[in-house]
């Protein structure tokens, strides 16, 4: 069998919008080569091992384990990140709390910044690529978590990342920063969207949060402000429906110039304030 054939029936037996690319994406998981192979390569007779291989992953998929732990791979901002069933997988909106994270961090300054709930550790390693005399550091309650965060940290050689075990803000008890980042789980408990795709496979301590989904970024509104430089910024991503009750969490806590921005596909996605200062 061809590369393009193998392709073809993958593509088949996957169905969906996103059939080919994932098929491509199995296959060059399986073989361990780059994107840039299949263009010179659609021709060649693939081994039968490999063939065996992967059809196994093909099976995983067609089963409905997400795409990112089938091939332990997402990309995100410009770093290709290392996932587990231990990490969230990193979304595209995601983003929009990097940016909004380095328009508030001039290069060039020893900013310190800490990304509470790290995961795979996308928001610390992103803001640490861009900004390399920053010091960010990054928490998670998940050991399992934590080591794929530092394994990112290691093979994209970030040194400017220090990991720490803990609940949100607690492993920074007398520190103060001069920006916090965090996606915390923001889905209520009750969703039924937990039961369905992707989120049926990630672990739930990363997805809900409370019945109203708010309890997580409740404590860290609460707790953030004791952790803060003055004039210090907070930039939390959430759901869609929650951007007026963020606002009204940052408003509590002392934060100024609270303000929602919306992600791509114009929903409420993060919200952000600064304390006075
Ligand atoms: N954005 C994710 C989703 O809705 C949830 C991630 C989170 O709770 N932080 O699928």
């Amino acid at each position: 069998m061809t590369v393009a054939e193998l392709l073809r029936q993958a593509a088949a037996r996957l169905g969906g919008d996103t059939a080919r690319h994932e098929a491509e994406a199995l296959l060059l998981h399986t073989l361990g080569c780059e994107r840039a192979w299949l263009f010179a390569h659609a021709g060649d007779t693939v081994a039968t091992d490999v063939v065996a291989r992967f059809e196994q992953v093909v099976a995983l998929r067609a089963e409905g384990a997400p795409l990112a732990y089938v091939t332990g791979r997402r990309g995100f901002w410009t770093l290709d990140l290392q996932v587990s069933a231990d990490t969230l997988i990193p979304r595209p909106e995601t983003e929009l709390l990097v940016e909004l994270a380095l328009a508030r961090l001039a290069q060039q300054v020893p900013w310190r910044v800490a990304d509470l709930g790290t995961g795979s550790g996308a928001i610390a390693l992103a803001v640490a690529s861009e900004r390399p005399r920053a010091q960010v550091v990054a928490t998670d309650f998940s050991e399992g978590a934590l080591a794929v965060a530092r394994a990112n940290a290691l093979a994209h050689a970030l040194g400017n990342v220090q990991f720490r075990q803990g609940h949100w803000l607690a492993p920074l008890a007398g520190e103060r920063f001069d920006l916090i980042a965090s996606n915390p789980p923001y889905i209520a408990s009750t969703d039924p969207h937990l039961d369905q795709g992707d989120l049926r496979h990630e672990p739930l301590s990363a997805l809900a949060s409370g019945a109203d989904g708010l309890q997580a970024l409740g404590e860290i509104a609460a707790a953030a402000p004791g952790h803060l430089h003055p004039g210090g910024w907070l930039l939390l991503e959430h759901g869609w429906d929650q951007g007026a009750a963020v606002r009204a969490l940052l408003q509590r806590a002392g934060f100024v110039d609270v303000a929602t921005a919306q992600d791509l596909e114009q929903r409420d996605r993060v919200t952000l304030g600064r304390l006075p200062g």
